[in-house]
Parts: C-alpha cells; sequence; structure tokens
C-alpha cells in the first residue's frame, strides 16, 4: 500500500469517526441536497463551506460520491454548453 492510499485511507476513517460523533447523515437525506449543493459547487462554492455533514458522507459514501460526481460534471457541461451558446 503505497503512501498516498494510507494518507486517504486516514482520512476515510477519520471522516467516518467524524460522521458517527456528530449527527450521522443517511443516503435518502443527503441525495435529497445532492442536486442543489452540485449546482452551487458546480458554481465555483466549495462543498465543505455549503454542508460539511454532506462532505462528511460523501467522503464514506461511495454511492453518494459518485452521484454527486455525476451531477456537478453535468452542471458544468451544461454551463459551459450556454456559455458556449450565448458567445
Ligand atoms: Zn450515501
Amino acid at each position: 500500500m503505497s503512501v498516498q492510499h494510507q494518507e486517504q485511507l486516514r482520512k476515510i476513517i477519520q471522516s467516518i469517526m467524524t460522521a458517527h460523533q456528530d449527527e450521522q447523515m443517511d443516503c435518502e437525506t443527503c441525495s435529497g441536497q445532492l442536486e442543489c449543493l452540485a449546482e452551487r459547487v458546480a458554481g465555483g462554492a466549495n462543498l465543505r463551506d455549503l454542508l460539511p455533514e454532506v462532505e462528511a458522507h460523501l467522503a464514506c459514501c461511495a454511492d453518494c460520491a459518485e452521484e454527486f460526481q455525476a451531477l456537478v460534471c453535468i452542471l458544468r457541461a451544461e454551463q459551459s454548453g450556454l456559455l458556449k451558446h450565448i458567445e
């Protein structure tokens, strides 16, 4: 296991522990926020500043993280398409 992977694993374990200490977020609650958050992140906002609980959930939940990344990708593509259209 590389140092990078160890560091990644450490962060994941840390966020799982943090998520269990603080209020826990389940996938249903998380995905309810994803669309709105993805819109803001695609617009340049930082997820950590918006909702740290969601960020913590995404760090330990691959399903939601994947969904979130997909949403941001789609929105960014839409935005760049829109900009080109205006130009
Ligand atoms: Zn989840």
